[in-house]
């Protein structure tokens, strides 16, 4: 077989697939990375724990992409969950299911995931090169004909894969270079946003607040028109405003409708278990056991002691007042706070610490069953830089691995 040079771009976990699936096709590859060690972010997933894919069944895995899950039938059909893991496992790493499908390896260390990897490379002869920034694309006629480094050098190769991730956490190289490259070649780029990311609260007494996580608590965000409303689950004061699993689950959504929306708030349902009715019917019972205390001394009973000066703040009851002088209009002030506790959002944090970039190379310049442009013959794309994100759970890993290996294949086989 006559061989020809891919060059991948990047050195994150779809780069590193990518550049595997060609190489074991038999073609020569090059893979540049533009800091000193490969898979930086990689490393940091899941905590250092790399939760590297899900074990859901497809249509259920698919409904977790925030959108444009459809597009990655395709991948997923060549090299799915079972194939990753399958992957891993035939290489002699351990995989374990933890609670909600979410698969980790064994050794609960993300670096055990890139030692397979940085060893496949080596097996299937990929040369490696790091401190290599590619600083642009070099193209005729709508063909692409290679790359240039940042040191000037030029690098022809017959097929060129980019896979240089999204916007955030730009220390592990991830800064959209690669994604404004698409875009001076002619590739639409859906706007980037952050995924995955925490809220900013208006309200000052939020600082109060910082390090209270509520549990089994319900969120609904809204701007009037729209609610997202979410599981019953955790959530995490911050010292700017909300974090937690519910809200990092829901964010994307969120974002979607800070976009759209001047005014967005949330609702904290402190007592989801509870209708309106019977929280009255509690608070009237405890109100007459604690008939001669001070409704301070009763609160603790209600929710957790953090959150009482906060709820004094709020409600404006008086807080000696004798629980047996609580009035109707004290108790409906009272419900409304533990059933809607109000926080207004101003923000999204910054981009750059969302866990994913949302937006990208858009989906209509991507050719799905090879991954390769419609702008530019002979270039591919992998991994976060597409516009496709997901929850967290192992889809956004998976979806690199998977859209990477295709793109591996494509250009090994075109
Ligand atoms: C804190 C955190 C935790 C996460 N945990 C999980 C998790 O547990 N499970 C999960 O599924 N997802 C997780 N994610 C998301 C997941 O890590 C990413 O979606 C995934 O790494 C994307 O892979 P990628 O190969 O597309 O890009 P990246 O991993 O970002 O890799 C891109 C690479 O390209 C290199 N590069 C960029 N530009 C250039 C250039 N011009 N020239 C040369 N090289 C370049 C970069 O240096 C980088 O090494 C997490 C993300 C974060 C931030």
């Amino acid at each position: 077989m006559q061989k020809k040079k891919i060059i991948v771009v990047g050195g994150g976990p779809s780069a590193m697939m990518a550049a595997i699936r060609a190489a074991s096709s038999g073609q020569e590859v090059i893979l540049l990375e533009r800091k000193n060690s490969l898979g930086n972010k990689l490393l940091l997933s899941g905590k250092g724990r790399c939760n590297l894919t899900n074990a859901e069944e497809l249509e259920q895995f698919l409904e977790r992409f925030s959108k444009n899950g459809d597009f990655l039938r395709d991948a997923f059909k060549k090299f799915f969950n079972q194939e990753l893991m399958r992957f891993f496992q035939e290489r002699g790493l351990k995989l374990k299911i933890e609670r909600q499908m979410r698969v980790f390896p064994v050794t609960d260390r993300s670096v055990s995931i890139l030692n397979v990897l940085k060893k496949e490379l080596d097996k299937a002869g990929v040369q490696v090169v790091c401190q290599s920034k590619v600083v642009d694309l070099i193209f005729e006629n709508r063909l692409i004909k290679g790359v240039r480094l940042e040191n000037g050098q030029d690098i022809l190769g017959e097929r060129i894969i980019l896979a240089t991730g999204g916007a955030s956490y730009s220390f592990t190289g991830s800064d959209a270079l690669g994604i404004n490259l698409a875009r001076k070649l002619g590739h639409k780029i859906e706007p980037l946003r952050a995924g995955l990311i925490p809220f900013i609260v208006k309200q000052d007494f939020i600082k109060k607040l910082e390090g209270l996580t509520l549990h089994n608590i319900k969120l609904k965000f809204s701007d009037d028109l729209t609610d997202i409303i979410t599981d019953i689950g955790e959530l995490l004061f911050t010292a700017f405003g909300i974090s937690g699993p519910l809200v990092i689950t829901a964010s994307s959504k969120v974002v979607d409708l800070l976009f759209k929306s001047k005014k967005v708030y949330v609702e904290i349902d402190l007592k989801p278990g509870l209708s309106v009715e019977l929280l009255d019917n509690r608070l009237l019972r405890e109100f007459k056991v604690n008939a001669k205390k001070n409704l301070k001394n009763m609160l603790k009973n209600l929710m957790p002691l953090r959150l009482i000066p906060v709820f004094l703040q709020v409600v404006g009851i008086d807080p000696f007042k004798k629980c047996s002088q609580i009035t109707q209009k004290d108790r409906e002030g009272i419900i409304r706070f533990l059933k809607n506790f109000h926080l207004d959002i101003s923000g999204a944090r910054p981009i750059e610490e969302g866990m994913v970039t949302r937006g990208g190379v858009s989906l209509k310049d991507i050719n799905p069953r090879t991954m390769e442009s419609r702008v530019v013959k002979g270039l591919y794309f992998c991994g976060e830089m597409i516009d496709i994100d997901a929850d967290t759970g192992g889809f956004n890993l998976q979806a690199a691995f998977s859209t990477g290996y295709l793109a591996g294949e494509s250009a090994a086989l075109s």
